[in-house]
C-alpha cells in the first residue's frame, strides 16, 4: 500500500476508438503528464489489440482499469432471459479484454445498459443481477480483476443511483473482488452531500471518477482511500458521436485534451495531498 493515491486518466480524454494508433497516443501522453492509470472504455473494444496494448502499458510504466455499461438488448437487470445472457456475454469478453491487456478493474455499469430506463427495476431484473455479477466476480477473481460498481445517476440506470444502494447490491452479490466505484459527477446529481456517501462506503471503496472542480478530496482522506482517482471528462471534440449522444454531451467543455489533463493531473495531485493532509490528526 503506498501513500498517495494512483491517479488516473480516461481514455476518452486522448482518443475515440481504441485502434492501436489511438492506445498508443492514450498510453504515451498519460504517462508523459504523469498519470499512473489509463482507464479503457470497452464499449468499442473491438479493434483493440490486447497484447499490443498490454505490453505498451508495461514499457510506460502505466497500469490500466476497464470500464463499460451494457446496452438494451444486452443487459442482465432485464426480465428477458435472451437480453440477460447477451449481457452476460458481455461482461465476459469484457473480462477477458480486461485480464489480457493486464489490468486488475473492470468497472462502470455493469448491472444494466448505459440510458435513461424506460420503467423501474423489477425484482426479476435485480436477482439477474445479483446471479450474474456473482457468477462473473468468480471468474473475476481467478484472474485476479477486481470488480466496481459504478453508482451512476437516474438518467443512466435504473438499478444503483446511491451509495446505499450499491452497498446493498454488493452485500448481496456477497463477493469480496466487488467494490464500490464512485462518481462525483453522479453523486452531485443523487446524493444529499459528497462526504458522506464516501463515508458510509468506507473501506470497500474501491475506485473514484472524479471530473469537476469540486472539494471532495477530503472526505477521501478521512477514511483512508488510498485506491485509484480517475479523472473522466468528455468532449465531442474526441469522442466518436454515438457514444457523445449517449452521455448527453451538448456542450463542449474543452477541445484540448493534452491541456486539460495536464491541468487535471496538477489539480488532483495538489486536491489529494490537501485532504489528506485535512485528515492527518
Ligand atoms: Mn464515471
Amino acid at each position: 500500500m503506498t501513500d498517495t493515491n494512483p491517479i488516473g486518466i480516461h481514455a476518452l480524454v486522448w482518443v475515440g476508438d481504441t485502434s492501436p494508433a489511438s492506445v498508443q497516443t492514450a498510453v504515451r501522453q498519460s504517462a508523459a503528464c504523469g498519470y499512473d492509470i489509463l482507464e479503457f472504455s470497452l464499449h468499442d473494444s473491438l479493434n483493440l489489440d490486447r497484447s499490443a496494448t498490454r505490453k505498451l502499458l508495461e514499457e510506460n510504466g502505466l497500469r490500466a482499469a476497464c470500464s463499460r455499461g451494457l446496452a438494451r438488448d444486452a443487459d442482465i437487470s432485464s426480465d428477458h432471459p435472451t437480453v440477460v445472457a447477451r449481457g452476460q456475454r458481455l461482461l465476459q469478453e469484457s473480462l477477458d479484454v480486461t485480464a489480457d491487456i493486464g489490468a486488475t478493474v473492470l468497472t462502470g455499469a455493469l448491472y444494466s445498459a448505459f440510458g435513461k430506463a424506460p420503467a423501474p427495476l423489477t425484482k426479476t431484473g435485480r436477482d439477474k443481477v445479483v446471479g450474474v455479477l456473482k457468477e462473473l466476480a468468480a471468474e473475476a477473481a481467478a484472474r485476479g480483476v477486481t470488480l466496481g460498481l459504478e453508482i451512476c445517476n437516474r438518467y443512466e440506470t435504473n438499478v444503483v443511483n446511491t451509495a446505499r444502494e450499491a452497498l446493498a447490491l454488493a452485500d448481496d452479490i456477497g463477493s469480496d473482488n466487488v467494490m464500490i466505484h464512485l462518481d462525483t459527477y453522479h453523486m452531485n446529481i443523487e446524493e444529499d452531500d459528497l462526504v458522506t456517501p464516501v463515508k458510509d462506503v468506507g473501506d470497500r471503496l474501491g475506485y473514484v471518477h472524479i471530473g469537476e472542480n469540486h472539494r471532495g478530496f477530503g472526505a477521501l482522506g478521512a477514511i483512508g482511500y488510498r485506491g485509484p482517482v480517475t479523472f473522466e471528462s468528455f468532449s465531442s471534440a474526441v469522442l466518436a458521436s454515438g457514444l457523445s449522444n449517449d452521455l448527453a454531451i451538448w456542450r463542449n467543455l474543452w477541445d484540448d485534451g493534452e491541456d486539460l489533463a495536464r491541468k487535471a493531473h496538477t489539480f488532483i495531485a495538489a486536491g489529494l495531498a490537501n485532504g489528506h493532509a485535512i485528515a492527518a490528526p
